[in-house]
């Protein structure tokens, strides 16, 4: 960018403050935790922006657009900065747009759908949904840091995920409000099925500035901890869990021991040797789970009322994408891989890939209900990395057991698993993004016209 471009962009916003140059506060937002795949550190390590402009409204947001459009400059959106694939990295400079100072809450319906603009982080929404009877169907273990944008825009479920699905499924996100780069950006709404066309597109085809997200009916919940002697023991009770519509239940997550070696905060709901089954179950079943883990012979080790986020220990800290952090700080040559398995052919399909690879791979399962209705075991399996080579044969491995991977160390949209089929985010982009000026070269089938 020059000086010129650099006035120009400062221009679009009404405080100059909110336009940042310094170069470390640029490179830290300039990031996010792409350092959880050591082939993505490698790629990405020496990738920052020029400057960060951080909009309070749409209106500036579309102000910037223009200005970077008529310039030529690159715009890469940004939250929290917390997802796992680099897709918040600018990968060739100029802008990155920091949207958390975009955080109204406008409304909660009265029918349980938000309106928020995609700064608003999904803690604070969660909060302020279930102050008026509402909560969230799911969302990643980063609640507390991560934005509503950026959990659109770059991620996929988690807690919840049992009972409502991933983000995109069963119409959770109503609605979506995006911002165009082009001479004049246009504000567009996306409604109903056409959301599609921007979710998980890591904002390379448009800017969200408003979201109209679906609730669920708030529930008082309770969690649980079981050891079992067996993994095997472990995943049919959780699975059992999981699948039985008569449990109200909103994360069932087992770790095949050793992982829990690694949640060295909470050791006491760990047992040496044991596999480990974390739940959140609706207070009003605890007891009823409770006899329930001990008929399969499970050891409770945990079994308390959940008063929020802040409730101590806070299991779903412990599941989802944290459970690979926890072992990264044991042993930072662990990473990680995203699985589907089969709901009928799971046993046989844990079978071979503990007898091909070992402890080279540690089963993490995470219950997630499909777009079908079915619940499958979806996994995020930890991987002690050696070399790329060997993590990419264990990647085909899996698929050619029938075991589905998204690949958590690829840095584009198409690479990741999560691209849509029919190549709608790609044809959207072509609409909304001609020059191929949103987060350049995450979108690799995209050409510039
Ligand atoms: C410990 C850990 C655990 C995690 N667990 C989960 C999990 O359980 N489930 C899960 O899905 N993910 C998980 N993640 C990944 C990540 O935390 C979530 O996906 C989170 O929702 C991302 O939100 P963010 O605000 O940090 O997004 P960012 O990282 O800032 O952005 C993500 C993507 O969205 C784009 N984007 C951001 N805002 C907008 C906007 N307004 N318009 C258009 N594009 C935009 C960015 O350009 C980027 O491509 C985890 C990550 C970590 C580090």
């Amino acid at each position: 960018m020059t000086s010129d471009d650099l006035q120009a962009v400062t221009a679009c916003v009404s405080d100059a403050d909110r336009v940042i140059t310094n170069a470390q506060i640029v490179q830290r937002l300039s990031r996010d935790f792409y350092w959880y795949s050591p082939v993505l550190k490698k790629l990405l390590d020496d990738k920052v922006a020029e400057v960060v402009v951080q909009p309070v409204s749409t209106a500036e947001v579309v102000k910037v657009l223009a200005c970077c459009y008529a310039r030529g400059v690159p715009v890469t959106a940004r939250g929290a900065g917390t997802g796992n694939y680099g897709q918040a990295i600018p990968l060739h400079g100029g802008v990155v747009l920091d949207l958390l100072r975009m955080d109204a809450i406008e409304e909660i319906t009265g029918d349980g759908v938000a309106v928020v603009e995609p700064g608003v982080r999904l803690g604070v929404l969660e909060n302020a949904a279930r102050a008026v009877g509402w909560e969230l169907r799911c969302y990643p273990s980063t609640i507390v840091k991560a934005s509503v944008g950026g959990f659109l825009g770059g991620g996929s479920g988690g807690i919840g995920s049992v009972a409502h699905g991933g983000l995109r499924s069963f119409a959770t996100v109503r609605a979506v409000e995006v911002v165009t780069m082009e001479a004049e950006p246009r504000v567009v709404l996306h409604k109903g099925e056409a959301v599609h066309e921007v979710l998980h597109a890591w904002g390379t085809n448009g800017i969200m500035t408003k979201v109209w997200l679906a609730l669920t009916p708030a529930v008082a919940w309770a969690q649980c901890a079981v050891a079992f002697a067996s993994f095997d023991a472990a995943f049919d009770f959780g699975e059992k869990i999981a699948c039985d519509e008569a449990w109200m239940k909103r994360l069932v997550t087992v770790f095949e021991w050793p992982i829990p070696s690694c949640f060295t905060s909470i050791a006491n709901v760990t047992r040496s040797g044991q596999a480990l089954v974390f739940l959140m179950i609706a207070e009003a079943q605890l007891e009823q789970l409770r006899a329930a883990a001990e008929a399969a012979g499970g050891e409770v080790t945990l079994a308390a009322p959940y008063s929020g986020l802040r409730t101590v220990p806070l299991l779903s800290d412990y599941t989802w994408n944290h459970t690979t952090l926890w072992a990264m700080k044991q042993d930072s040559a662990f990473t990680y891989l995203q699985c589907g398995f089969s709901a009928s052919q799971a046993r046989r399909q844990f079978a071979v890939l503990k007898e091909k690879f070992g402890d080279e791979l540690l089963l993490h399962l995470e219950f997630l209900k499909t777009g079908t209705g079915e619940v499958i075991p979806a996994a995020i399996p930890l991987v002690r990395f050696t070399t790329e080579e060997r993590l990419n044969e264990m990647i085909d491995f899996c698929r050619s057991i029938g075991v589905s991977v998204a690949n958590p160390h690829s840095n584009s949209v198409e690479g990741g698993g999560r691209y849509r089929e029919d190549n709608i985010q790609l044809l959207t982009k072509q609409r909304y993004d001609p020059r191929g000026l949103l987060n350049p070269g995450k979108m690799v089938t995209f050409q510039p016209q």
